[in-house]
């Protein structure tokens, strides 16, 4: 059974410092893990989360050697004055109100920043220490969004998950993150991202489009998953003996009275003042109202030391106090106030004796207050629930009454509404939304979301360069007569902004030399025309044999001059298809055409990267119409749309290149980064009577079984490949 590390910035206990021990903190993800079962997930679970150094050593090893039900938990010590400059001045005071929309109360330093990265990598070293190559690390949330980067780095064997329990805003705001790139980065590297909503995951898909100018991640890496909550705990704590006695208590108060409540932590996202004049509004307009609806409102303490939370308490405070004092009698108190926690049985008993829960948060990851008060209804006169639009659980709780939190006048109207809304349309509403929370409870979403990162991703059977630099089967290669296909752009030579800039460099030359001065063959397959590849190798002194035009053209240097391989003229598409491209160059700036005779590339590199983008799906749907019944095909590169004759393609000129070979070597071996390279990979690795060997440049998906990570990785593995093969050398003479 494989093991899941769960890591968070806290561990779900707290420490009390009246009894100088931990106690055990609830949360929706403690209840989702508690409740599930090793066996049907296939895993065991071990949390890691941060204690600070303030706390006494003796403790921080009692808790690393207690096992609480299913869960081992393993705290990660970090210097209190870090973790407070780390938390509080990065994590809540930037990322928190710039991903809830609130970017005035945003604070940058640059000490906070340089925080965040320091404990994201005490995080990430303490998991790579503890963690074997076969378990599964889920990293939870905002505080640790570096975590992911850092692990796929340095063991990008490990299968990371992500999950983001906040909202992901809108490109527009998240662009405006000093750090963007920096966070992207890292979450980008994880296997899956998951969301509460699908708006937050399309966020962050533009994002990644619009601030690293790459295309989105494929669909497997990303998810939504709405959090639930631990349903059957709450419908037992509703018929608890300790719920029913408050319930008694608080009906003899309430009366005829309907209450509207809301349970909000007190955080300028919970649209607290919002709702209150939204409340005014609904006593000044409908007077017949008056008397007969009260709101209960708790706020739960949150953050007190801070000024801007201090600030809203006393606005939320003041507000409550001029409604109770504008609408108040003797008899009637509009609005119940609470500034304090309350119980579990005291809560529930709340959640059942209310006509209508109030949610008007002006952004929320989620809100499982929401969840809790459904599960929590009874069948006789259940209640409704008012539930802004702006939560993660109003995509989940599709028969809540929706709200926009900043239409005062509409929510009041809507307020009115739910407390008269009639009890057949409400038992209707909340039944179907328990059933679907009875199944779909906190376990069900932990378990699904484990399901997804195992089979995230699947191990491509890619095998990541070793740190050595070596591929295992590279000592095969002594005494046997080897093939190497090897691409150009972006893989012998770095991607440049503009291709006529590209130009083979030191190391690289002299690695070339010495390889073709080997017994093996080395071939040049690229997608650049004649004269370019002439002037690369030809002039440079190489003695390579050369394809052009993605082996539409062929150069042996021992008939020294090129043969055309593909028997088409491409004149016959050639005329219309440059029409369509110079009328998308004239559209895109930064953009050019590239006619390579038996190819013509339209570049967008360096295009604005939506628009371009945009246009490039447009051009290639344009451009496969016109081609229909025409000897060319239209391929889609890195920022680039390509139109070939159907021949000058690098599989078919891989496949006439064996055939024309006297022998069939022993050893083929393919390498590319591009989607042009793939045709070679396709026919080699469908090839039974040759080993081969077809290694992918990037971490793209590819059908290649091997893979480097980048193009500097080409240049140590042309140092042992050389190395190799001058072995077989040596070994022969
Ligand atoms: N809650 C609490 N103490 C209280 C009242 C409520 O701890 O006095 C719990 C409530 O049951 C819910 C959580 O606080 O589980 C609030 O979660 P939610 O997602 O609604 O908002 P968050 O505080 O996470 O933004």
């Amino acid at each position: 059974m494989s093991r899941c590390l769960l890591i968070s910035n806290r561990l779900p206990i707290t420490y009390d410092e009246k009894i100088n021990n931990f106690k055990a903190s609830s949360g929706g993800l403690v209840s989702a893990i508690k409740g599930l079962d090793a066996e049907v997930v296939g895993c065991t679970f071990e949390w890691l989360g941060i204690l600070t150094d303030d706390i006494a050593s003796e403790l921080i090893e009692m808790v690393r050697h207690e096992t609480v039900g299913n869960l081992k938990y393993h705290p990660i010590v970090v210097p209190k004055d870090l973790y407070h400059h780390y938390y509080n001045e990065y994590c809540n005071n930037v990322i928190w109100p710039l991903f809830h929309y609130e970017r005035s109360l945003v604070m940058h330093t640059e000490r906070g920043w340089k925080s965040y990265c320091q404990v994201n990598l005490i995080v990430a070293e303490e998991i790579l220490k503890v963690a074997h190559d076969d378990d599964i690390i889920w990293v939870h949330d905002f505080q640790l969004m570096l975590v992911p980067g850092i692990l796929k780095t340095k063991r990008p064997k490990l299968k990371v998950g992500f999950f983001l329990h906040i909202p992901f805003p809108s490109s527009e705001i998240f662009r405006e993150l000093p750090q963007r790139k920096e966070i992207l980065h890292s979450l980008i590297q994880a296997d899956l991202v998951g969301f509460h909503d699908l708006s937050y995951m399309n966020h962050f898909r533009s994002s990644i489009q619009r601030v690293l100018g790459e295309n989105p991640l494929p669909e497997r890496s990303l998810g939504v998953y709405p959090i639930s909550i631990d349903s059957s705990y709450f419908r037992d704590l509703a018929d608890s003996v300790a719920t029913r006695e408050f319930i008694t208590k608080y009906k003899e108060n309430k009366k005829e009275m309907k209450w509207i409540l809301g349970v909000d932590r007190l955080d300028y996202i919970k649209g607290l003042t919002l709702k209150l004049r939204a409340f005014r509004k609904l006593l000044k307009e409908y007077p017949e109202e008056r008397e007969k609806v009260q709101m209960v409102q708790i706020v739960i303490p949150s953050r007190t030391e801070v000024p801007e939370y201090q600030k809203l308490k006393a606005k939320i405070e003041q507000l409550v106090s001029s409604i109770n004092g504008e609408f108040g009698t003797p008899a009637y108190m509009p609005i119940f106030y609470l500034y304090h926690s309350v119980c579990a049985p005291e809560l529930s008993a709340l959640y059942q004796l209310s006509e209508v829960l109030h949610v008007g948060s002006t952004r929320d990851g989620m809100n499982l207050v929401s969840l809790e008060y459904i599960v929590s209804q009874k069948d006789k006169y259940p209640g409704v629930v008012l539930l802004s639009e702006f939560t993660g659980a109003h995509s989940t709780l599709s028969y809540a009454m929706s709200i926009n939190p900043w239409n005062v006048t509409e929510t009041a109207r809507r307020m009115k509404e739910a407390i008269n809304h009639p009890e057949v349309k409400r038992r209707a509403e909340i039944s179907a939304m328990q059933t679907f929370l009875h199944h779909y409870n906190s376990s069900e979403w932990a378990r699904i979301y484990i399901r997804d990162l195992i089979s995230s991703r699947p191990e491509k059977k890619t095998v990541i360069l070793p740190q050595e630099g070596k591929f295992p089967w590279m000592n095969l290669l002594a005494g046997k007569r080897v093939v190497i296909f090897c691409d150009l752009d972006g893989t012998l030579a770095p991607i440049s902004k503009f291709p006529s800039d590209v130009r083979l460099q030191e190391p690289m030359i002299d690695l070339l030399k010495k390889i073709s001065a080997t017994s093996a063959e080395f071939v040049i397959v690229s997608g650049r025309d004649r004269e370019f590849l002439e002037e690369q190798f030809l002039g440079q002194g190489f003695t390579f044999p050369l394809a052009a035009c993605h082996g539409a053209y062929y150069f042996s240097p021992a008939e020294e001059e090129w043969i055309n391989l593909v028997s088409h003229d491409p004149l016959k598409w050639k005329s219309s298809v440059m029409d369509i491209l110079k009328m998308y160059t004239s559209r895109t700036p930064g953009s050019f055409i590239e006619d390579k005779g038996h190819a013509v590339t339209w570049h967008y590199r360096n295009s604005p990267t939506e628009f371009a983008s945009f246009l490039a799906n447009k051009l290639t749907f344009e451009l496969e119409e016109t081609l229909t019944n025409q000897p060319a095909q239209v391929n889609r590169g890195k920022k680039v749309i390509e139109v070939t004759s159907v021949n000058a393609n690098k599989g078919y000129f891989v496949e006439q290149w064996l055939q024309r070979m006297e022998y069939l070597p022993d050893i083929v071996i393919a390498i590319g980064d591009d989607t042009t390279d793939e045709d070679m990979f396709d026919m080699l690795q469908g090839r039974t009577d040759v080993k081969t060997f077809c290694i992918k440049v990037g971490r793209e998906k590819s059908r290649a079984r091997y893979s480097l990570p980048d193009q500097g990785a080409v240049r140590d593995f042309m140092g042992n490949l050389l190395h190799s093969l001058e072995n077989h050398e040596s070994s022969v003479s």
